[in-house]
């Protein structure tokens, strides 16, 4: 069915992000479920997704024993709304595109013609095509939520409180700005609004710029 489309007013004068805990996930996975009941997504359309990351091995030590360092996590990913966003310059109709104020990346449904472009360039595979009306679809941020003061779908179902959002700035001065984690793409390329505890093990050797 296609997506009805809706404006809404900025909800924040200030880049909006998420904060995850990838310390703290479970993998429960009850923010994806709950984004999909959210949404009314068929199997397979995820507009957050649980990954599962794991990694390393056993190193020899040079004295005849065996160090490791397996790795094995779960991180929640969405869009990020990112500051650069290499899938609205992709898009040919501006149908995806970033609202001034609070730099929410949308798809207007009423300039989509489904050439998927922006699938294709995003790094982190948020936007999904709805195959039944043959456009994309992706997080919209739970814009209509924030639009009434509430919290977006994934946040407030997280029972361990391992999603936040807000303006990315101040999540910045608060939990740092670490973005790139193994399993992550480089954050040099989009510029994401995401900021990661990483879980142990997660941390890739050189971390670029946010
Ligand atoms: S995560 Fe992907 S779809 Fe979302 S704004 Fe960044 S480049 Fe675009
Ligand atoms: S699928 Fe739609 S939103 Fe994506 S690039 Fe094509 S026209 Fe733009
Ligand atoms: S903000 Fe809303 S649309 Fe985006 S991942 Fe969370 S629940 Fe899904």
């Amino acid at each position: 069915m296609r997506q009805q489309y809706k404006e809404y007013p900025p909800v924040s004068d200030k880049q909006l992000g998420f904060f995850i805990d990838s310390s703290r996930c479970s993998g429960c996975k009850a923010c994806q479920v709950a984004c999909k009941d959210k949404n009314n997504l068929e199997v397979g359309r995820r507009f957050r997704r649980v990954y599962e990351v794991k990694g390393g091995g056993f190193i020899p030590t040079g004295q005849g024993g065996l160090a490791n360092n397996v790795y094995a996590y779960t991180l929640s990913i969405s869009c990020n709304h990112c500051a650069d966003p290499i899938c609205t310059k992709n898009c040919p109709t501006t149908a995806m595109h970033k609202r001034p104020g609070d730099g929410i990346v949308r798809v207007d449904t009423t300039k989509c013609v489904g050439c998927g472009y922006c699938a294709w360039s995003c790094p982190y595979g948020a936007p999904q095509m709805n195959e039944e009306a043959g456009q994309m679809s992706k997080c919209d941020f739970c814009v209509d939520l924030q639009a009434k003061g509430e919290q977006p779908m994934c946040v407030a179902t997280c029972p361990l409180g391992a999603i936040q959002f807000g303006p990315i700035d101040e999540l910045r001065a608060k939990y740092g700005n670490l973005c790139d984690v193994q399993g992550l793409p480089d954050s040099s390329i989009t510029r994401p609004g995401l900021v990661i505890k990483p879980h142990q093990g997660a941390e890739k050797e050189e971390q670029p710029h946010a």
